[in-house]
């Protein structure tokens, strides 16, 4: 089985050298969060990823998770002692606001913090993942007397949270959800309806479970403009805050699925449930977008670490496994280790450009989120707000999608043995097959990246995208020894600018032009960030060089990774572009009828 080792080195470089993370924080006001911490957090995380969280993969993705005829769900073995270390240890509380007991350390902390723990097991990890994403929605949506009774629960790890949007006939179009919410008397709500698939929807690792529920009330608008946002607790909690009477939630089934089956998916019945609206009524939307952004920025995270997984096992494999001869062997032993053949070292470097690259873009938009929230200059609290929203569908939706590509590569390198479950692998495809579905399907990124985003804006955010990497381009545009990047990646912002505009007039002639381009565009604009992330990686590798500082290897390493993505990986880009172009008659031309005869 794959042992997971974290790859502390490749984290600093990247938060150290490539984004600069300590003046980003001092940038902040944050001038306690400096290399000493930082790397601190990162060993004891490490130390705890691969001590504790790790060894229960494997058993929770062959055990999964069990509903019992009283309807409680239990968790894999070894899950319920690893969470009490995590809230213990005060992993739980690492990002979460003073006021409510939490640690105060920025919101991107989160984001190598939680590589680490998603790819040592991603479905133990979920568990707690939507429980940060619900604190921050009720952070900005809720008011202070549930905020105050919540808060510190969440934050400390001791409850848990969810997100209950889907039901069966309602996923992405939320719009035609029956939920209900009743006024009653109180002042409260009464909830009622059936939501599914709700990620740890009911679990034995906390002691309350805080459900974020969007439902109609009498009379509202028809459509997504009718939802709003309710605080629905499993216990509802008595005078002292500690979880008391049963609150009509019940978990009615757990999903067997694919993947992940360590993660308790829970059809969940709501029956008269007492429910606190969160933000104003018929707004549960946009208050439910704070926790879905939150929560697809950690889903390009999980696919991200699925990656990881997968790549590291993928070489150890590649650097043991002996078949047939090739250039690295000198004919002395039965058969040359297969990481010597040219194909196999382009899976390999698939993987390790795809990774490395997206790491610099996950953790780059993490830093963005502390800009926006935080920084003093209104200005650049707005340029970071427009990265960030501009940055969040690339970040779900390529991310996710490369990790399909690479978790199936991982497959390929150890042959019949990655089909098999003897080697690990295959969970590590099953595992990050649902990054592309779940928080909006990938489709569904894509239009929010052109339509809502890019044409929503007039085009600002996309020239703001444009305007950051393009300033990189300017900066280093006399620099020789970057050129073999910084051309290319001119070149391909040129063509990015000219196809966004491109799409905008033929959107304003045939709204279909908009869904025809969007997945092209998603992946045009993957390819674009990645070039950019290792134009920046090159740079810092190159100089590093030149000062004899570091480990060379490393920084040769680097720079070939970086020729291998844009010559082998970008060449991508074009196709996109060429397909953009094809324009929606070619998909709109064939009559739903005539898809099979
Ligand atoms: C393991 C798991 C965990 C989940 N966890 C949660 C959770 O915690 N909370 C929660 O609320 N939900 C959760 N979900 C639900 C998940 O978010 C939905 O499955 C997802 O949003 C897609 O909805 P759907 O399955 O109904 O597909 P549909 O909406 O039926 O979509 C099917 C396909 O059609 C495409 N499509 C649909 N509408 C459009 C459109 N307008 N334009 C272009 N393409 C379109 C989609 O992209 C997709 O490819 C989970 C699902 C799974 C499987």
């Amino acid at each position: 089985m794959p042992q997971y080792k974290v790859p502390l080195r490749e984290i600093r470089y990247v938060l150290h050298d490539v984004l600069r993370a300590e003046k980003h924080y001092r940038e902040l006001g944050r001038d306690d969060v400096g290399t000493e911490l930082i790397d601190g957090i990162l060993d004891e995380c490490a130390r705890f990823a691969e001590n504790v969280i790790a060894p229960t993969n494997e058993p929770g993705d062959r055990i999964g998770v069990r509903r019992t005829d009283d309807g409680r769900v239990i968790t894999p073995p070894g899950y319920i002692e690893a969470y009490r270390q995590y809230v213990s240890d005060g992993w739980a509380a690492l990002c979460g606001s003073p006021e409510f007991g939490g640690q105060g350390l920025p919101e991107s902390f989160g984001a190598p913090v939680g590589e680490m723990l998603v790819t040592a097991n991603m479905s133990w990890k979920l568990y707690s993942g939507l429980t940060d994403s619900a604190v921050l929605c009720l952070e900005e949506h809720a008011s202070d007397e549930l905020r105050r009774l919540y808060l510190p629960k969440l934050i400390s790890g001791v409850w848990g949270g969810t997100m209950c949007l889907s039901e069966s006939h309602a996923g992405t179009d939320l719009g035609i959800m029956r939920t209900r919410a009743e006024p009653d008397a109180g002042g409260s709500y009464r909830v009622s309806g059936t939501k599914i698939f709700i990620t740890s929807g009911e679990h034995d690792l906390v002691e309350n479970i805080v459900h974020l529920v969007l439902a109609k009330m009498p009379g509202a608008p028809s459509g997504s403009r009718g939802i709003s946002l309710f605080l629905v607790p499993k216990f509802l909690p008595d005078a002292d805050g500690r979880p008391a009477a049963a609150n009509g939630v019940s978990c009615a089934g757990v999903e067997h699925k694919l993947g992940i089956h360590g993660s308790a998916t829970c059809v969940m019945n709501f029956e008269n449930s007492r429910g606190w609206l969160i933000g104003e009524p018929n707004s549960g939307l946009k208050c439910m977008f704070t926790m879905m952004n939150h929560a697809r920025l950690w889903v390009g995270l999980q696919g991200l670490a699925q990656c990881e997984a997968a790549y590291q096992a993928s070489v150890a494999y590649a650097r043991e496994r002996r078949q047939g001869r090739n250039s690295s062997g000198d004919g002395s032993a039965i058969a040359d280790p297969i990481i010597g053949h040219p194909d196999v070292r382009r899976m390999l470097l698939t993987q390790k450009a795809l990774i490395e690259g997206g790491r610099v873009l996950t953790y780059f938009a993490g830093m963005q989120m502390d800009r926006a929230l935080h920084h003093a200059d209104p200005a650049a609290r707005e340029l970071a707000g427009g990265l960030l929203a501009i940055l969040t569908p690339v970040v779900k939706g390529f991310i996710t999608d490369m990790s399909l590509e690479c978790t199936s590569l991982a497959i390929q390198v150890h042959g019949g043995h990655g089909y098999v479950r003897e080697t690990g692998v295959e969970q590590f495809f099953r595992d990050a097959r649902i990054t592309a579905i779940y928080e909006g399907a990938n489709g569904i990124q894509a239009m929010d990246l052109l339509g809502r985003k890019v044409l929503g804006s007039g085009g600002a955010l996309a020239r703001q995208l444009g305007g950051v990497i393009g300033s990189f381009c300017e900066r280093h545009s006399r620099s020789e020894e970057l050129a073999e990047f910084v051309t290319r990646l001119t070149g391909l912002l040129k063509e990015w600018s000219e196809a966004t505009e491109s799409i905008a007039n033929r959107a304003a002639r045939d709204p279909d032009e908009t869904g025809a381009a969007a997945m092209d565009y998603l992946q045009l604009t993957g390819y674009l960030c990645l070039a950019w992330c290792w134009s920046r990686i090159a740079a810092v590798s190159f100089a590093a060089l030149h000062r004899g500082q570091g480990d060379a290897d490393f920084h040769r390493a680097k720079l070939a990774t970086a020729r291998f993505y844009f010559a082998r990986l970008l060449p991508r880009a074009e196709t996109h572009l060429d397909a953009l172009g094809a324009g929606a008659r070619t998909l709109m031309e064939l009559p739903a009828g005539h898809f099979a005869f």
